[in-house]
């Protein structure tokens, strides 16, 4: 087998919105596919884990349908087809994004793990070292689309490894049926903690915790003018290379039909955290004790960016300094579908942003030796 690397002047980490949007924009900018063109001067190559188009959205839970989405922002220059709200958003959306992948005939490799990028020598302008599961890429520049799916947060609670009862992420809930009959614990106060707790209320009896009092928005949520604050402070946090929160902590929950259908169902009780998990439940901050059969931690996802620890982008906060999509520390660096971008409309823009900002970036170097 020839192990030697192969070479791409970008190479796009990921193939979710993020990294489809990067991928369409090089492409408009003339940037050729590296699995054509090896010898080209300006080329890329998309590098995706999943077995399939559809980047996360392929693995989210079967009940969660269109309807139930917020909405999905259609790929640069390629319209979404009428979707059947009924659909589950786990078929539906990867269809579309399988269709735009041919539509435009983008390189994308699959499946292909990437596990690090590093530098060559700590070389602050040469290439970047990407490793895979499948083969080296040398590249000059890394978009890094890897979203935050594979990276769910699980809190510690003392007592945790006793429950004798059932434990999941959000990550791997499959279907409320699971739940029927059971005393089930929620524990989260995000969008997706939410939908479950209303799911999973239709049919078993539910206990709803968060560490700080959920806020409600009353009245109507204007994506144009509270959208734009919310950004502005997300950016204002990776600009400070502060560590950003969960969308929600920006946001405050919306009265979604799903929060709404809880709050008539009497599920939207929220209590604070329990003191400790014990075999059969948990211990309430009251000191009273709550029997319960499953713990489903909807406790949210992270950036997943284990793959670039050798690059040290971490400050000592934590965080990352953003320049726009640009890792203020290293130009060649562009993180995508992250911060300010974590949805798909940001996603989309992201792609662009990057790509903007790559091509004036190489402009200014050398062509790869
Ligand atoms: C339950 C849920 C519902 C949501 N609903 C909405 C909504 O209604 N509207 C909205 O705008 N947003 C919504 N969002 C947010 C939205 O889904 C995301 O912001 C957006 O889809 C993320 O796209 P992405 O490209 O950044 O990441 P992803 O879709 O996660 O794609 C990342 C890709 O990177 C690949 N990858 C990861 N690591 C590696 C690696 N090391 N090597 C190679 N490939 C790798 C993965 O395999 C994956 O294909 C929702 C999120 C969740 C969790």
């Amino acid at each position: 087998m020839n192990d030697s690397p192969r070479r791409a002047t970008v190479v796009v980490i990921g193939a979710g919105q993020a990294g489809l949007s990067a991928a369409y924009h090089l492409q408009h900018r003339g940037f050729t596919s590296a699995l054509d063109d090896p010898d080209g001067t300006r080329t890329f190559v998309v590098l995706d884990a999943n077995r399939a188009p559809g980047g996360a959205w392929q693995h989210r839970w079967p009940s969660l349908k269109v309807a139930t989405l917020n909405g999905i922002f259609a790929l640069p220059r390629y319209r979404q087809p009428a979707l059947d709200p009924d659909e589950e958003s786990r078929i539906a959306v990867p269809r579309y994004f399988a269709g735009f992948e041919r539509e435009y005939a983008l390189p994308v490799l699959r499946p292909i793990a990437v596990s690090s990028v590093r530098r060559v020598d700590d070389d602050p302008t040469g290439d970047l070292i990407v490793e895979t599961n499948r083969g080296r890429w040398m590249a000059r520049a890394v978009i890094n689309a890897t979203g935050t799916w594979n990276n769910p947060v699980h809190p510690h609670y003392p007592g945790q490894e006793t429950f004798l009862g059932r434990q999941l992420h959000t990550h791997d809930y499959v279907s409320l049926d699971e739940f029927a009959g059971q005393r089930v614990a929620i524990v989260g106060g995000g969008i997706s903690a939410l939908q479950q707790l209303e799911e999973i209320s239709r049919v078993a009896t539910t206990f709803w915790y968060t560490r700080r009092e959920p806020v409600f928005i009353e009245g109507h949520f204007e994506p144009e003018t509270t959208g734009r604050e919310t950004i502005a402070k997300v950016v204002a946090d990776v600009e400070a290379g502060r560590p950003t929160g969960s969308v929600v902590s920006y946001t405050g929950l919306g009265w979604t039909p799903y929060a709404v259908a809880a709050r008539e169902r009497g599920a939207l009780v929220r209590r604070p955290m329990f003191t400790r998990i014990e075999p059969h439940g948990v211990r309430e901050a009251d000191g009273s004790f709550t029997t319960l059969d499953a713990i489903l931690w909807a406790t949210g996802f992270k950036a997943d960016l284990e793959h670039l620890t050798p690059l040290q982008l971490r400050n000592e906060l934590g965080g990352i300094r953003m320049r726009g999509t640009q890792v203020a520390s290293d130009p060649r660096v562009h993180l995508i579908g992250f911060g300010p971008s974590q949805s798909t409309v940001g996603a989309n823009r992201a792609g662009r942003d990057a790509v903007s900002a790559l091509a004036k970036h190489l402009n200014g170097m050398p062509a790869a030796s």
